[in-house]
């Protein structure tokens, strides 16, 4: 019960973005696979995986797209956004600037994706605190201010990833029903 060879009741588009190298590939692993690569190189064509949950005792198959390397060059094209009903904004909570950019990120997501998309704030790497540069109190407010979910995870010691992506699967699930 709960595998990909029952009826789809739904599909979900939610799309990775964030900066590069702050874990969104590792994370789409752990999710879709259960898998963690250390030396991951940059990201390599895989437009997106799927995984298939229950949700209220419907098969709900998520759709999880991947940038591909494409944040290097500012050239997340609109077709990668269209269609996606969640996104999740990833930074590292070791490297300042990839939080410093988040508004950037929200602003294209913003000005591609559909106005109802419900976005989720993820800080990757939570297992390194004793690197961290960013304050978990800073990215709550910032995600208070903006009405996104908030979560740390770690990719590589699985904290959070499925919640994470359960708790835009669930809000998107109830926002259709
Ligand atoms: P992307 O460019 O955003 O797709 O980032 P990747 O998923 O390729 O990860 C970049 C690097 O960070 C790789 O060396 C990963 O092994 C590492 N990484 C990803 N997630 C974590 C994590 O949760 N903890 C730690 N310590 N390293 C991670
Ligand atoms: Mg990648």
């Amino acid at each position: 019960y709960g595998d990909a060879s029952q009826k789809i009741d739904y599909v979900f588009k939610v799309v990775l973005i964030g900066d590069s190298a702050v874990g969104k590939s590792q994370i789409l692993a752990r999710f879709a696979r259960n898998e963690f690569s250390l030396d991951s190189k940059a990201t390599i064509g895989v437009e997106f995986q799927t995984r298939t949950l229950v949700i209220q005792h419907k098969s709900v198959k998520a759709q999880i797209w991947d940038t591909a390397g494409q944040e290097r060059y500012r050239a997340v094209t609109s077709a990668y956004y269209r269609g996606a009903v969640g996104a999740m904004l990833v930074y590292d909570i070791t490297k300042r600037q990839t939080f410093d950019h988040i508004p950037r990120w929200l602003e294209e997501l913003r000005s591609h994706a559909d106005k109802n998309i419900v976005i989720i704030l993820i800080g990757n790497k939570c297992d390194l605190e004793n690197q961290r540069a960013v304050p978990t109190e800073d990215a709550k407010e910032f995600a208070e201010k903006e009405g996104l979910f908030f979560l740390e995870t770690s990719a590589l010691e699985s904290t959070n990833v499925e919640t994470a992506f359960l708790t835009v699967l669930t809000e998107i699930f109830n926002i259709v029903n």
